[in-house]
């Protein structure tokens, strides 16, 4: 085994004119995660622990898109999503839906150890919370003034903002990637907040993964994307632990984060092996990326549009904060 391993994400598809400002927040952020899931790490903190401790803080902080500055739906309200995954035993947990839940990713960890259900949502969701005594919220409280605005303009364009597809016109810009002077009608200075999601491997070399969302904005309430779907959003087995963001029904059609479990299992390919295969033959051009860990306490990730915030450290010392290619 090669001792411990961690990997954060804060979404993909970064608008390649983010201001520098903007960049820096995430990249803080990011280290901020990483450095608190490694001091669990060399505390001994089982991998499930680890990804649930990092997650809540991501949702906690209003930066990404998850808990509080979640996407907001079409009808201004936050509708958020969460799943957890324990590589060892392959339990799992999932939620949807959820209003007044300040930390979705603790309720869909409850959901797996205090449930006979892998996945909740809507009202009995929320029902369940209440049950388990866990911390509620108004709605309001996830509700951040710049979604409020971003939600404007994705209404006035009449679009969901996908600000990860690889659009036509592009010109070159600060970042050195390509970038579109509109995207589906929007300026590119409107981006959309992103998802979050944490894949560990613990001294055990067991393996974890969460992911936790507000989805996209300007979603149809009720919709449901990839990342509570275990398999498609989050998956985690004896090899590997995954987490992926991008346009949800891409995910889902490419049943991604299991598929790079499957061709490790199948195929017997390594982790970074696995990413870009997955990426290359199941993703859709310009539509998403994913963080993952192997049991061996390897990291990996991939994107296949215009930028991810992640970062990764490992055992022996390396760490990595990034946003745009390698
Ligand atoms: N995958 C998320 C969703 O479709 C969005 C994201 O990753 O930013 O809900």
């Amino acid at each position: 085994m090669g001792g411990w391993a961690i990997a954060v994400h804060g979404g993909a598809g970064v608008d390649p004119n983010l201001p520098m400002e903007r960049q820096e927040q995430a990249k803080q952020l990011l280290t901020r995660c990483l450095n608190l899931g490694i001091s669990a790490l060399r505390s001994d903190l089982a991998a499930i622990d680890v990804v649930e401790l990092v997650v809540r803080e991501l949702e906690t902080d209003p930066f990404f898109n998850s808990g509080r500055g979640s996407a907001l739906t079409e009808k201004g309200t936050v509708e958020m999503e969460a799943s957890i995954m324990d590589g060892p035993k392959r339990r799992c947990g999932a939620v949807s839906g959820l209003t007044t839940v300040k930390n979705p990713i603790s309720l869909a960890r409850l959901v797996m150890e205090k449930s006979p259900h892998s996945y909740l949502a809507f009202s009995g969701a929320e029902d369940f919370a209440r049950q388990q005594g866990v911390e509620l919220v108004e709605n309001e409280y996830f509700i951040t003034e710049e979604n409020v605005g971003m939600l404007k303009l994705a209404k006035e364009a009449n679009t969901i903002l996908f600000d990860y597809r690889v659009p036509l016109g592009m010109e070159s810009c600060s970042s050195g990637v390509e970038s579109p002077l509109h995207m589906n009608g929007l300026p590119i200075s409107v981006y959309a907040p992103e998802t979050v999601g944490c894949v560990v491997v613990d001294n055990q070399g067991h393996c974890a993964a969460a992911t936790s969302t507000g989805g996209l904005m300007n979603k149809m309430t009720g919709r449901i994307g990839d990342s509570p779907l275990i398999g498609a959003g989050t998956y985690a087995g004896d090899l590997c632990g995954v987490s992926c963001t991008g346009e949800g029904e891409a995910i889902i059609r490419g049943t991604l984060a299991r598929e790079v479990a499957a061709v490790m299992e199948y195929k017997g390919l390594g982790l970074q092996e696995a990413v870009d295969f997955v990426i290359k033959e199941r993703l859709d051009d310009g539509k998403a990326g994913l963080i993952a860990v192997s049991n061996k306490g390897e990291v990996a990730c991939g994107f296949n549009c215009t930028g991810m915030f992640r970062g990764c450290a490992t055992e022996d010392g390396f760490m990595e904060v990034g946003i745009w290619e390698q």
